[in-house]
């Protein structure tokens, strides 16, 4: 993890003495952490970003901030973004136009309309140049409005792979690929790769374990690597505290993945019941991005969005990925709430809250994928995904019942994020020190 200088974190502390205390007052408090069962009637204190206290009733506190007609959670986790792109048509010319400023400039609304639809923190997997470090300590600096990232920088591959970023160029332009670029080859090459990725400064290792839809390659779900590759990248993250997740769309790259010890599959399109098993048993999320597949198979329809080969790919995998989440749920697979957010545009993150109830997910369910597990996941479930006495004081409110209609997620009225109030009656507040 960030390593904080001990001079910069003595200048951050603030005597007890001088905590502001903050009340709020919420109507109904869901925390799948403490309950799966709806609270009603809660006072949640916060003091210095993180939680003092949750207590029954509301105080006489007469500056409580009153959500008493609104249901409180705590910030949501989204376990799959790319917060530093967007899809668009004919965005692979992309590749060649942008620099990695470019591509951070674009990416402060992205980081800002995600944090305003009430996800606080971010596991971010798969980035270009670096561009998710740079958004990442932007954020952390109070500089740019966003969610708590956590990131992987380039997602590894083959060469040729899934996230191969030279895949159908001309090689004379291009060049040919190697561990700077997120490319490996044999098990040398992959600890490598992954000690690179440390030192730019990823928080968790990603890697394609099978072909991929959005890349310009004809396989989109064939697998990826060899089994001591995917070793080699796993126990070298391992040795560093890192977790791995894994990209994966075919059954038999998913099968080596969970063998050689992953964290996460990505996806899990053509996932078979025997891999359920092995998951369920080792413990091994899924992150499902049903909205990607949907909205994949949309941007398919749509003539000349995508190249041929992706098209052809988006219409075979996309429309799959509802029914294997559907199937994962009922297997007993851990799940982590996630959504491959930039395949479409970011802030629509709580959609799939919405696929989930479509497959006959309960809201609390949903809820607990994207506080506790996807905390878990990250390897935060002491700090992040509860409101709890001493986690992160991330608070969201909407003014419907998810309970009983998951669309009221996409209508988040309330945000704090460390403490500090981002979003209140529907608008984004600006940091009183840098009013943005
Ligand atoms: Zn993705």
């Amino acid at each position: 993890m960030r390593v904080v200088p001990i001079v910069l974190a003595a200048l951050v502390a603030v005597p007890p003495a001088l905590a502001q205390r903050t009340v709020v007052h919420c109507g109904t408090l869901l925390d799948p952490a403490t309950s799966m069962e709806p609270m009603r009637e809660r006072t949640v204190v916060v003091a210095d970003g993180r939680v003092v206290e949750v207590v029954a009733g509301f105080t006489a506190d007469a500056d409580a901030i009153d959500l008493r007609g609104a249901t409180c959670m705590p910030g949501l986790i989204d376990s799959h973004t790319h917060l530093t792109g967007e899809s668009r048509k004919d965005g692979y010319i992309d590749a060649f136009r942008l620099t990695a400023a470019d591509r951070v400039l674009a990416a402060v609304p992205f980081a800002r309309s995600t944090l305003m639809a009430g996800f606080t923190t971010v596991r971010d997997v798969g980035s270009n140049e670096g561009a998710d470090y740079a958004l990442r300590d932007a954020i952390n600096r109070g500089d740019v409005a966003g969610p708590r990232m956590f990131v992987a920088g380039k997602s590894l591959s083959i060469m040729g792979g899934h996230a191969d970023p030279t895949n159908s160029y001309r090689e004379d332009i291009v060049g040919v690929p190697d561990e700077t670029d997120g490319v490996v080859n044999g098990p040398a090459s992959a600890q490598q790769a992954v000690r690179l990725a440390i030192k730019r400064g990823s928080d968790l290792i990603k890697f394609t374990a099978t072909g991929g839809v959005l890349s310009l390659q004809g396989d989109g779900s064939g697998a990826h690597f060899a089994e001591d590759e995917m070793r080699a990248i796993i126990e070298t993250a391992r040795e560093r505290g890192l977790t791995v997740a894994a990209h994966a769309h075919g059954d038999d790259g998913m099968q080596r993945a969970i063998r050689a010890g992953v964290s996460s599959i990505e996806h899990g399109t053509y996932m078979s019941d025997e891999t359920m098993a092995m998951m369920r048993q080792a413990g091994v999320y899924l992150v499902p991005t049903i909205t990607a597949g949907k909205s994949v198979a949309d941007s398919a329809r749509i003539e000349g969005y995508y190249t041929p080969v992706v098209t052809q790919k988006s219409l075979t995998i996309g429309p799959l990925i509802q029914d294997t989440f559907r199937r994962a749920y009922q297997a007993g697979v851990p799940i982590a709430f996630g959504t491959d957010a930039g395949v479409f545009r970011h802030g629509r993150n709580a959609n799939e809250f919405v696929y989930m109830e479509e497959v006959g997910v309960g809201f609390m369910d949903a809820l607990r994928f994207a506080t506790v597990n996807a905390a878990d996941l990250l390897g935060r479930s002491e700090t992040l995904g509860a409101l709890r006495p001493g986690y992160v004081a991330d608070l969201v409110a909407v003014m419907g019942d998810p309970l009983a209609d998951a669309s009221a997620m996409l209508d988040v009225a309330f945000v704090m994020k460390d403490g500090r109030v981002v979003k209140r009656d529907g608008q984004f507040v600006p940091s009183p020190e840098r009013a943005r």
